[in-house]
C-alpha cells in the first residue's frame, strides 16, 4: 500500500509499504477512504517531538471501512463503516473507567521509557512517534486498529465521510477546550489561534453559551472563516499598534476574559513578531521576540478564571509568568483530548446539523501530494487551513 513516511526533519515521502496485518485479536484493519494532516503532524515534520524513526507512517486522523476483525472483536464487522479517534484506549483500565483515555495506561507499550526520559507518558496514539507506542498511522491506504472495539465510531447514517471525518482529533479537540475552559451563559471568551483547532474551539464556545468569542491569528483567511463562519470578534496580533492585552481588557470592561483558550501550543515558538510586553515594562524577565499564546493568557485573563490548553507543549516551557496565574487564581485545564467522551454526542450534533465540519476545509488531495502540503501548511502559504487526502 501506499503511505505517507516521516525521513527526517522536514522531509516525507509516499512510500510502498507492507500492508498491515492483524497480530492482536482485539485488532481490526480498515481501508481508509479519508484522513487528514494535521497542525499536531506540524510538530513531527518540525522535529519537535523525540524518537521518530525514519520511514514511520504519519497520520491520526482518518476514518474508513473495515476490511478484517480479529477473533475478539464484537462490535465491529467487516463492511462498517467508521471513524477512528487519533488516541488508543484499551477500555478497562482506571484512567479509561474514569473516561481519562488520552492516558490510558494499556495502550502505549513505551510508556515506561517515556517517564524515564520525560517524567510522563501518553496513551498510544497513530501515527506519532514512538514515544506514544511506535503505532503506524493513518496517511496511507490501509491502517491497523487496536483494541477496536473501544476507540471507532460507526457511522451507520449516508452522512458524507468530509462530514464526520475531522471527529477523529480536532472536533473533539476543539470542543474538549471549551469544555476546559469552564464557560458559563454570557461568557466573554479570547481564543489564541484560528487553525482548525482553534475554529472548533470558537464554534463550540457558542455551543456552550458563550456569548462573546475573541479570536486572534495572523492570517487574513483564517480570522475571516472565525469571523464569518463561526461569529467570533476578531484580532490580528500582528496589527501596528495593536496591544491584545490591552484590546482585551477594553472590551471587557477592564476585567479580562472569562475564560481563555491556547490553540496554539509550540507553534508559536516559531512565530516572530516582537514586543509583547513592550507596554507593560516587564522585559526583564520575560524578554522574547516570540509571544507564545500562553503568556499572553495568563496576562490576560481575568482573575479567579480558567484558561484552557488544547495546544500542544513538549518538554520544559520557559518564561512562563506562573506569578501571575498563582496570584490571579487561575484554573488551567489541558491535555491530549479524552476522545472517546466526545465521539457519540458530537457525530449527534453533526448529524443534527448544529455544525457542518467541512467549513475549515481549503485542500482536497491525492496521497502523492501530501508531502508538498506538509511544506505549504507549515510555512502556511497558498491559505492553507485544512487538508484532506484521499488515499
Ligand atoms: P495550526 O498550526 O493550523 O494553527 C495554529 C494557529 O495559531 C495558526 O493559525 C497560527 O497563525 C496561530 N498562532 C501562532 N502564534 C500565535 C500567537 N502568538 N497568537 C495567536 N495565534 C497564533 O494548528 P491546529 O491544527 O489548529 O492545532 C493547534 C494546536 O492544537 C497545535 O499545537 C496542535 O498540536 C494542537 N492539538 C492538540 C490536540 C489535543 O489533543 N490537545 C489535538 C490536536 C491538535
Ligand atoms: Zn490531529
Amino acid at each position: 500500500m501506499k503511505a505517507v513516511c516521516w525521513m527526517g526533519k522536514e522531509s516525507m515521502e509516499v512510500q510502498n509499504v507492507p500492508d498491515p496485518k492483524i497480530i492482536n485479536p482485539k485488532d481490526a484493519i480498515i481501508r481508509i477512504t479519508r484522513t487528514a494532516i494535521c497542525g499536531s503532524d506540524l510538530h513531527l515534520y518540525g522535529g519537535f517531538i523525540p524518537s521518530m524513526e525514519s520511514g514511520d507512517i504519519m497520520g491520526h486522523e482518518f476514518m474508513g471501512i473495515v476490511e478484517e476483525v480479529g477473533s475478539d472483536v464484537r462490535k465491529l464487522k467487516r463492511g462498517d463503516r467508521v471513524v477512528v479517534p487519533f488516541t488508543i484506549a484499551c477500555g478497562s483500565c482506571f484512567f479509561c473507567q474514569n473516561d481519562l483515555w488520552s492516558v490510558c495506561d494499556n495502550s502505549n507499550p513505551n510508556a515506561q521509557v517515556a517517564e524515564t526520559m520525560y517524567g510522563y507518558s501518553g496513551s498510544g496514539l497513530f501515527g506519532f512517534s514512538h514515544l506514544y507506542g511506535g503505532y503506524a498511522g493513518g496517511q496511507a491506504q490501509y491502517a491497523r486498529i487496536p483494541f477496536a472495539d473501544v476507540g471507532p465510531i460507526k457511522i451507520e447514517s449516508d452522512i458524507s465521510d468530509e462530514k464526520v471525518l475531522f471527529l477523529s482529533d480536532i472536533f473533539p479537540t476543539g470542543y474538549q477546550a471549551a469544555v476546559n475552559a469552564n464557560i458559563k451563559p454570557g461568557d466573554t471568551v479570547a481564543v489564541w489561534g484560528c487553525g482548525p483547532v482553534g475554529l472548533f474551539a470558537i464554534a463550540s464556545a457558542y455551543m456552550l453559551g458563550a456569548e462573546k468569542v475573541i479570536a486572534i491569528d495572523r492570517f487574513a483567511e483564517r480570522l475571516s472563516l472565525a469571523e464569518g463562519y463561526c461569529g467570533a470578534t476578531i484580532m490580528d496580533y500582528t496589527d501596528e499598534g495593536l496591544n491584545i492585552q490591552e484590546a482585551l481588557r477594553d472590551i471587557t470592561g477592564g476585567m479580562g476574559p472569562d475564560c481563555c483558550i491556547d490553540a496554539v501550543g509550540m507553534e508559536a515558538h516559531a512565530a516572530t513578531t516582537a514586543g509583547l510586553y513592550d507596554t507593560v515594562k516587564q522585559k526583564l524577565m520575560m524578554e522574547t521576540d516570540r509571544p507564545i499564546a500562553l503568556r499572553e493568557a495568563i496576562q490576560a485573563v481575568r482573575k479567579g478564571s480558567t484558561i484552557s490548553i488544547p495546544g500542544v507543549y513538549g518538554g520544559v516551557l520557559d518564561k512562563v509568568n506562573f506569578g501571575a496565574a498563582f496570584g490571579k487564581g487561575v484554573h488551567m485545564n489541558m491535555g491530549q483530548t479524552h476522545m472517546q467522551a466526545y465521539l457519540g454526542p458530537l457525530l449527534e450534533r453533526i448529524e443534527a446539523g448544529q455544525i457542518d465540519p467541512t467549513f475549515m476545509i481549503s485542500h482536497r488531495i491525492g496521497i502523492e501530494q501530501a508531502p508538498e502540503m506538509y511544506s505549504k501548511w507549515q510555512k502556511k502559504e497558498d491559505q492553507v487551513t485544512k487538508i484532506v487526502i484521499d488515499p
